[in-house]
């Protein structure tokens, strides 16, 4: 099976989910054979790009062309297709980052394959090519065969592990002919979250709720989150009324999350909140009402007034990071 990986970079820098793409295709590789190819697109230096063969890729094409300074879905998806085509590539991995949200599905129509987004497992070959992914906000799977020749498949980041697998990958600079002037969109201003940490790459999440009465208590979040080394979240409405971002915002009708620690304080873990946080592999829910809902999904509960209860936790945490 050739494989193309979309490797996502950020100024220059590939991003995490990129690296778990790469390990992901190299598994694939690994089992079926064909050769796995990363495509970078934009600025990338050299030592950067070399850091995707140690994830296992074979192969690297980099596209630089000016037209790729600025993300385009139309530019960025014709790049990725033209990479397909020239490595006659039967899949194609993409994480289903907001980038790849874009890219995706235009790369899969612009080849006539089958698509699954948000996939969460490895794919199924016993008979015919079967995926699964998450539907119905989190609450069941879906196992969703592809019957086309070339295949897309864009994979929920935090999923899948990355794995060292050192190769010494070929590096080739591509011209997909593309001008500034054949994209029809452009980019025209990039606002990006305030956060340290992007939301979507966190392992760790401290999230906060209507719980914390205002936005003159989010020292509380923050101090916790920069302790643990965590990005920090919030619900909706607190986003709604404008004590955090939306950037921040998690949910049904926010951003789904998936870190390895989420903690969720004040917040009462409705269902459109918990469709977008019930993957996290370890829930603590903070919550003054041991009737709240969200102690229903968390793994660990603690029943107190945040207010008491999170200077505590924040000594003990710079205690414990202090000593080790
Ligand atoms: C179509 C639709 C889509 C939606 N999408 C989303 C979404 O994407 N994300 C989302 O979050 N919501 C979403 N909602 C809203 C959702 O239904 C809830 O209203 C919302 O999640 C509640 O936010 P909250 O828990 O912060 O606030 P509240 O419901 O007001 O809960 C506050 C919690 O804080 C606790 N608390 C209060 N004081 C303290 C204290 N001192 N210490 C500790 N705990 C305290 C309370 O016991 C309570 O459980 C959506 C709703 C609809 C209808």
């Amino acid at each position: 099976m050739n494989i193309i990986v979309f490797a996502e970079n950020q100024d220059g820098a590939f991003k995490k989910s990129s690296f778990e793409a790469v390990s992901y295709a190299a598994q694939i590789a690994a089992a079926h054979g064909g050769q796995v190819t990363a495509v970078s697109i934009g600025t990338v230096a050299a030592e950067k790009l070399a850091e995707l063969g140690n994830y296992g890729a074979d192969a690297i094409l980099n596209y630089t062309d000016a037209v790729f300074n600025q993300f385009t879905g139309e530019a960025y998806s014709k790049a990725l297709s033209h990479a397909a085509k020239n490595k006659g590539a039967d899949l194609i991995i993409i994480s289903n980052t907001y980038s790849g949200k874009m890219v995706a599905p235009r790369v899969a129509a612009k080849l006539n394959a089958g698509m699954v987004s948000g996939v969460i497992s490895m794919p199924e070959t016993s008979n015919g090519f079967k995926v699964k992914r998450m539907v119905f906000s989190g609450k069941s799977f879906a196992e969703v065969a592809i019957n086309t020749s070339i295949k897309v498949l864009s994979i929920t980041p935090n999923s899948f592990s990355i794995v060292e697998n050192p190769k010494s990958p070929s590096v080739e600079t591509m011209d997909a002919g593309l001008s500034t002037s054949d994209v029809k969109t452009q980019t025209i201003e990039v606002a990006r979250a305030t956060g340290k940490i992007p939301l979507t790459e966190a392992e760790l999440v401290v999230s906060g709720g209507r719980g914390m009465k205002g936005p003159e208590n989010w020292h509380l979040i923050e101090t916790l989150a920069d302790t643990l080394g965590a990005a920090t979240a919030c619900s909706k409405p607190v986003s709604d009324i404008h004590w955090r971002p939306h950037s921040e915002h998690v949910g049904q009708t926010g951003i789904t999350i998936k870190p390895n620690l989420y903690i969720a304080i004040g917040i009462s873990g409705a269902i459109q909140h918990l469709a977008g946080v019930s993957s996290s592999k370890v829930i603590v829910a903070i919550n003054k009402d041991p009737e709240a809902p969200f102690f229903k999904a968390a793994d660990y509960g603690i029943v107190g007034d945040a207010f008491e209860v999170l200077p505590k936790i924040i000594e003990a945490a710079k205690a414990f990071k202090s000593a080790s």
